[in-house]
């Protein structure tokens, strides 16, 4: 394999987009940047600041409630909400008119989902995903929610919040979807990037998620995050422990071996990656379903079933699923598992990842999903008209054709030694590469990539 003489040298982009097509930020990390560069950068950050600040926003809502329904228009084009004086300055651009209180109580439904991939990836909580979450929120006794790239989640919660008295459940949602801040206060709402732990409302956004944590009364306080599947697992780790870390400081006495609560939503491939770093949290068989994903909606018929999961430190016998969707209590595992995910005797565990009934491989010794078979070229379970590694691609150590690196002759190292030496190697660190955040983030973002260079690409999905 070819390696460029870059490979490895360090770099500075933008955590936020991953995309050099969304934002073209690029610096080498020991780079000396011209006085010239630095003023044209400047320049660029200034001209892609919102037109509007946070505080502009919130004090603009407040005029646009006390308008007339007739008056109150918002701009689809700009996605934002317009004062009767800013009408013709979008002339010419889509409006929608008559915004009802409800419909600025659902800003998800008001704005359109930035599903670019590699920014946003903005998948909206089908209703009933979003219900199932608040209740098992409030039937765990949680009053206050950190929502983390959680939109229609919050503002379940706000709405809820606004229209019953007695329901005191709390949220503030960080986000990076600065269209937001024209529906929430600076208490509701904070501008964030969940890939470098950066607010970009300052010190004064900071001690806003603080005081919220801050567990009053007893209010218990969970996270419940909903990261886009394409983010660095690493990234994301690093942040959400920057949270926890801020959670256990606000707390004076007490707990402290404790972990706030998380859940964190991501597909089932990536168990293993989100243990790595969270070793207290565990998988739930829940299937989390979304609104504007063709692929990850429900599938009632047994078609395309949503591969996304909850993973989480709290005790998993405590996390009841709905029984009536199919979910049942395993009393050997003490959690609720898909309908579909028996129980394996050799395993001692309800072993299925996808939903489906896993069939257990004694050479494998372990469950494999059920249109897998035991290959004995690649001496694994694998789909049956997979391409067999052996005889395809030369080993990796040798180049010969005919085995895999694990096997190969030339390596004289014993299979211990071997074993010690794969564990040093993955823990190394990874190649790295540092990440800036467009506009003033620059300073706060490191991110690492992933090398999936020399990793087997395998299907995950259900094959
Ligand atoms: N299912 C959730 C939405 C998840 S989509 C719901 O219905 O509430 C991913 C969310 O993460 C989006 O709201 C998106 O704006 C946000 N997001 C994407 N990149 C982000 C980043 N770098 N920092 C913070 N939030 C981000
Ligand atoms: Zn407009
Ligand atoms: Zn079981
Ligand atoms: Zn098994
Ligand atoms: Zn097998």
């Amino acid at each position: 394999m070819s390696q460029g003489k870059e490979e490895g040298r360090r770099f500075y982009a933008c955590s936020a987009c991953r995309d050099r097509k969304d934002c073209n930020f690029f610096q080498w990390e020991d780079e000396k940047v011209s006085e010239t560069r630095l003023a044209a950068r400047e320049e660029c950050n200034r001209n892609r600041q919102p037109s509007f600040t946070h505080r502009q926003n919130v004090e603009r809502y407040k005029s646009f409630v006390l308008l007339p329904l007739s008056k109150r228009k918002f701009c689809q084009e700009c996605q934002q909400l317009l004062l009767p004086a800013e009408w013709e300055k979008h002339c010419g651009h889509q409006f929608l008119c008559d915004i009802s209180i409800a419909q600025l109580k659902s800003p998800s439904q008001l704005l359109y989902p930035l599903e670019n991939k590699k920014t946003n990836a903005q998948y909206l909580f089908a209703d009933r995903s979003c219900h199932f979450l608040l209740d098992l929120i409030i039937a765990l006794g949680f009053r206050r929610v950190l929502s983390v790239g959680t939109p229609r989640l919050h503002e379940m919660i706000q709405s809820k919040a606004s229209q019953k008295e007695d329901f005191s459940v709390r949220s503030l949602l960080l986000d990076i979807d600065f269209r937001y801040s024209q529906f929430y206060t600076e208490d509701e709402f904070c501008h964030y990037n969940m890939f470098n732990h950066y607010f970009f409302g300052g010190e004064a956004a900071h001690e806003t998620c603080r005081k919220f944590l801050y567990q009053d009364k007893g209010e218990r306080v969970i996270m419940v995050t909903d990261p886009p599947f394409g983010g660095l697992v690493e990234a994301l780790a690093s942040s959400f422990k920057k949270l926890m870390t801020m959670w256990r400081e606000t707390k004076k006495e007490g707990h402290d071996n404790q972990e706030m609560p998380v859940f964190w939503i991501f597909p089932y491939f990536f168990e293993s990656r989100i243990l790595e770093f969270f070793p207290s949290f565990s998988m739930m068989d829940y299937q989390v379903d979304y609104d504007n994903h063709a692929l990850y909606k429900h599938g009632k018929t047994g078609r395309r079933q949503s591969p996304v999961r909850i993973f989480t430190n709290i005790i998993p016998s405590m996390i009841v699923l709905p029984v009536e969707e199919g979910y049942r209590f395993c009393t050997i595992c003490q959690r609720y598992v898909s309908s579909g995910n028996q129980h394996c005797e050799i395993c001692n565990s309800c072993t299925s990842k996808d939903g489906r009934r896993w069939k257990h491989c004694a050479l494998c010794n372990k469950c494999v999903k059920p249109s897998w078979f035991h290959c004995n070229n690649c001496n694994c379970c694998a789909l049956q008209d997979h391409v067999c590694e052996r005889t395809e691609a030369g080993c990796f150590v040798c180049g010969k054709a005919g085995h895999k690196r694990s096997t190969c002759p030339s390596l004289s190292l014993t299979k211990t030694a071997r074993q010690t030496d794969k564990k040093k190697r993955q823990k190394t660190p990874k190649k790295v590469k540092m990440g800036i955040c467009k506009k003033s983030a620059m300073k706060h973002a490191i991110f690492f990539r992933k090398r999936i260079k020399n990793k087997k690409k395998r299907c995950n999905l259900p094959c």
